[in-house]
């Protein structure tokens, strides 16, 4: 799962973030914007990245699953 951080003071809005990186995304804001107070109108935005745009699955990890499918296809073939 993907969520996006933000902050309503500040009218910005992350990139998709990992779940895992969200709480830490958030509070390097909260440390370098607000002095570490979490400010009333943040917000975490939750869903699914758009797959081919820089989110979790970027060119590289797409390239890799398109040469792993290329590979069993291979291998099919030489089976069959
Ligand atoms: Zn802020």
């Amino acid at each position: 799962m993907a969520a996006r951080y933000r902050c309503g003071s500040c009218r910005t809005t992350s990139d998709w973030l990992h779940d895992t990186d969200v709480a830490a995304h958030r509070k390097q804001h909260r440390d370098r914007f607000h002095g570490g107070d979490a400010p009333d109108d943040e917000e975490l935005i939750k869903g699914t990245a758009p797959m081919f745009h820089g989110g979790i699955l970027g060119g590289r990890e797409l390239l890799a699953i398109l040469a792993a499918v290329l590979v069993l296809a291979f291998l099919w073939d030489l089976k069959n």
